[in-house]
């Protein structure tokens, strides 16, 4: 069971699956959301994941993408796009423990910001990785 929360503890979630498509994303999207200068999620399934405490707000971040956040501290939770209606992502850094899933990828690196220097050795996608 993964298990997580927003900085002032309002807002609690868990999600009783195994991620996938743990990555570092370097979207503007993501950035402005954030206030950050990039952003790790993991992928759940959407039926596995669900809010236990609190009511998050939203807000559509672009055409196909819906993201929430605490209305109280402002921490960004999940990212869901409409073209994947079977899946969410989950802001890795709300994890109780987000040493349990380490980003295994970079995306959208052709906007990495250029004082953002990588040197995990990890793969790095232009845009979204290859399989979606
Ligand atoms: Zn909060
Ligand atoms: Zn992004």
């Amino acid at each position: 069971m993964l298990t997580g929360h927003c900085q002032c503890g309002q807002l609690r979630w868990e999600a009783d699956a195994l991620p996938t498509h743990e990555t570092a994303c370097h979207c503007s999207v993501c950035r402005r959301c954030s206030g950050a200068p990039l952003v790790a999620w993991f992928t759940v399934p959407r039926a596995s994941f669900r809010f236990t405490q609190g009511t998050t707000s939203r807000f559509r971040s672009s055409e196909h993408g819906t993201r929430s956040f605490c209305p109280t501290c402002g921490t960004q939770l999940t990212f869901e796009s409409s073209r994947l209606p079977e899946e969410i992502d989950v802001s890795t850094c709300s994890l109780d423990d987000p040493e349990r899933v380490p980003p295994r990828d970079h995306t959208f690196a052709a906007t990495r910001l250029s004082w953002v220097q990588l040197a995990d050795g990890l793969p790095a996608y232009a845009g979204a990785r290859a399989d979606g």
